[in-house]
């Protein structure tokens, strides 16, 4: 249940760029940040946000049948303006 709730944070806003098939068998999915997405404040859900920083992270997603699955995905830090 806990890493269903995980990989709705990590997809959420994002497109899948690439699908990789590495030498231990395990996927490995490049995402991107979705253009028509906004960025949001976590906290109060306001969309005045600024964006602080950049940076790609490598998560762990849920296994594909027998296949484990790795996200690389883009994190954005940002700071609001309301809280
Ligand atoms: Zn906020």
């Amino acid at each position: 249940m806990r890493d269903a709730m995980l990989g709705v944070v990590f997809w959420e806003g994002r497109l899948v760029d690439s699908c990789q098939e590495r030498a231990d068998g395990s996927l490995l999915l490049t995402l991107s940040e979705d253009p028509s997405h906004r960025p949001r404040c976590g906290r109060c859900g306001s969309d005045c946000v600024l964006l602080h920083e950049r940076r790609r992270r490598r998560v762990r997603d849920r296994d594909w049948f027998d296949r484990h699955v790795w996200l690389d995905v883009p994190i954005r830090r940002l700071d609001c303006y309301q809280c």
